[in-house]
This record gives C-alpha cells, sequence and structure tokens, in this order.
C-alpha cells in the first residue's frame, strides 16, 4: 500500500507513520454520510462510549485515558467541545432563559455601582457566582483554578498504571481531569434544559445541579485513585473550598483595584 496521506508505503489496513486507514476512498454521497456521522455515532462508537462512561463511570473513563487508553475515547477538551456545542444549540432552540447565549450577552461587569461597593464581599461572591454559572468560560475556568488545590490535596493518592506503575497525578493530569468534570456538568445541564421550561423552577434546579455534580467529583476521584468514599468526599470538599477560596482572592485582586481606581477618578 501506498498512504494517500503521507506516500509511506506499508503493509496492513492503516498506515503505520500517520495512521490513516488504507481504504480511504474518493469522495462520494455514501462517503460523505460515512464520514459526517460516523464520528458521532457509528464507526468506531467512540461518541457513544465517550458519553455513556461520562455517566455511568467517569473514574474508570478518566484513569483508563490517564494511563494510556487513548483510543478508546475522546480527547476530554473534544468532548468539552461537542457538549457546549450541544448546549449552546439546544438552550436556543429551547429558548431557555439564562441559556449559553444570554451568558455571552451578559459578560461584561456591571457598571452602575457604587465606587465603593467593588470592595464589599457581597460583590465579590456575586461576580464569583457570577463567573462559576457561566458554561462559556466558566466551566473551563474552574477547571484551571482547580488544578493547583486538588493536586496539592490529591497529593498521596496514587493512580495505578497496567504496567504496575503507580504514580499521583501531576497538574496536567489533574486538569484533564477537572476537564471530565466539566464535561459532566456541562452534559448535566443539557440534560436539565427541558425541566428549565417549567416556571419558578431556576432555585430547586440550581440546588440539584450542585449536589449532583458534587457528587460525581466525588464518585470521579474515588475511581480513579481506589481510595474510599469518606475519604474522596472529605478531599473533594477540601480541594473545591480551596478553589473557591482562590477564585474569591483573585477577584479580590482585580475588583478592589478597579474600585479604588474608580473612586480616584470620580472625585
Ligand atoms: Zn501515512
Amino acid at each position: 500500500m501506498i498512504c494517500l496521506n503521507c506516500g509511506n508505503r506499508y503493509k496492513g489496513n492503516f498506515c503505520p507513520h500517520c495512521g490513516q486507514s488504507a481504504k480511504t476512498k474518493r469522495l462520494r454521497l455514501s462517503e460523505m454520510m460515512k464520514n459526517s456521522i460516523a464520528p458521532f455515532l457509528g464507526g468506531d462508537n467512540r461518541f457513544v462510549r465517550s458519553c455513556r462512561d461520562l455517566f455511568v463511570r467517569p473514574g474508570i473513563m478518566a484513569r483508563n485515558y490517564l494511563v494510556g487508553k487513548r483510543m478508546r475515547y475522546y480527547h476530554p477538551l473534544q468532548l468539552y467541545v461537542y457538549l457546549l456545542t450541544a448546549y449552546a444549540v439546544i438552550s436556543y432552540v429551547l429558548g431557555v432563559s439564562g441559556s449559553f447565549f444570554d451568558d455571552m450577552t451578559t459578560l461584561d461587569f456591571q457598571t452602575d455601582v457604587e465606587p465603593s461597593k467593588y470592595a464589599s464581599v457581597d460583590f465579590i461572591l456575586e461576580q464569583v457566582t457570577k463567573i462559576t454559572s457561566n458554561k462559556l468560560y466558566g466551566t473551563i475556568a474552574v477547571a484551571l483554578l482547580s488544578v493547583v488545590p486538588y493536586r496539592w490535596v490529591f497529593r498521596k493518592c496514587k493512580v495505578e498504571r497496567q504496567d504496575g506503575e503507580a504514580f499521583a497525578l501531576n497538574h496536567i493530569e489533574q486538569f484533564y481531569t477537572q476537564l471530565y468534570h466539566s464535561c459532566i456538568s456541562l452534559g448535566l445541564s443539557i440534560l436539565m434544559l427541558p425541566v428549565c421550561l417549567i416556571p419558578d423552577s431556576e432555585d430547586f434546579l440550581s440546588s440539584v445541579f450542585y449536589a449532583i455534580t458534587f457528587a460525581y467529583i466525588i464518585i470521579l476521584y474515588r475511581q480513579l485513585t481506589g481510595i474510599k468514599w469518606w475519604k474522596s468526599a472529605l478531599l473533594c470538599l477540601a480541594g473545591w473550598l480551596l478553589t473557591i477560596l482562590l477564585l474569591v482572592l483573585i477577584m479580590f485582586l482585580v475588583i478592589v483595584p478597579i474600585g479604588v481606581m474608580e473612586d480616584m477618578s470620580g472625585r
């Protein structure tokens, strides 16, 4: 075979150099249907498997990916982008308030606030809630911010590889784990979208949402590192608290100088 992608000569079903299939055909209607739908549904079944395992056994899925079973699943960032797109489209179609596109238009900080209010704890907490509940940048921001606290909290919990070697997660592996959790929270948001249409359900739904997402991070780390339930719950709580603390600290460092500057220019 001569690879149509890179020109490599080889024997077998896939090019050992670039991975392209030996059965690469000319583009026709049948090929088009196969190529556009297969990556999502059929073919290697990766999409269905990734979505199912994300909810059924997220920690096993994350561990599989981290220890090297990379071909079985989507890259977590890829899965995240697919889910984000699905969320954007479905929330738009259903016309849910507080949807993806509302989030995008309410990106800016309130400008009608009294300058002295910038330094208040209430205002900062309000901004923290705004950031963390935003679907576009909030989930990814939380995943990024969680890396250092969770890395530190779980520094003694090891993940075992197939060759018997065990390792504590480094920062990047921790980020991938948090990305899986972001995918879960996005997936849950999608499942909850139709329920959002019921009037006055917002407060109840958001408590249910936070309870389930927190339960999922406990499950995720328990399955990933094989620790006991109570230990995973305690460590996740510590990691979560440290993350919120970090976010409040960052907001404080950003917002207070803005308030001081506005205060000075106002006088
Ligand atoms: Zn090739």
